[in-house]
């Protein structure tokens, strides 16, 4: 008898937990549509103002640097600064 209504309770809070998890993931998913949405909007109504840059990734230092006018990191194995030094040494 004991066990029956346990057993029953059981049930109850899982069918309760159940219930209450589908509505939260039902709520998580209307928000996060609504969010869409709205960015959809936004991005329609504006034009991007940020403008990206292309970049290039230096292979010696790693860093990041505008590809249009790379400039050398400072280190002497940096190719963009032996590019740099080469175009100055041609040009003269
Ligand atoms: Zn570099």
């Amino acid at each position: 008898m004991l066990e029956m209504s346990l057993n029953k309770l059981l049930l109850l809070a899982l069918v309760i937990g159940g219930v209450w998890y589908y509505s939260k993931i039902k709520r998580r998913m209307a928000a996060r549509e609504k969010r869409a949405g709205a960015d959809a909007g936004a991005r329609a109504q504006r034009p991007s103002a940020i403008e990206a840059e292309e970049m290039a990734q230096c292979p010696r230092c790693g860093t990041y640097i505008p590809a249009e006018r790379p400039k050398a990191c400072g280190r002497a194995d940096c190719p963009y600064g032996a590019r740099v030094q080469e175009a100055s040494s041609t040009r003269r």
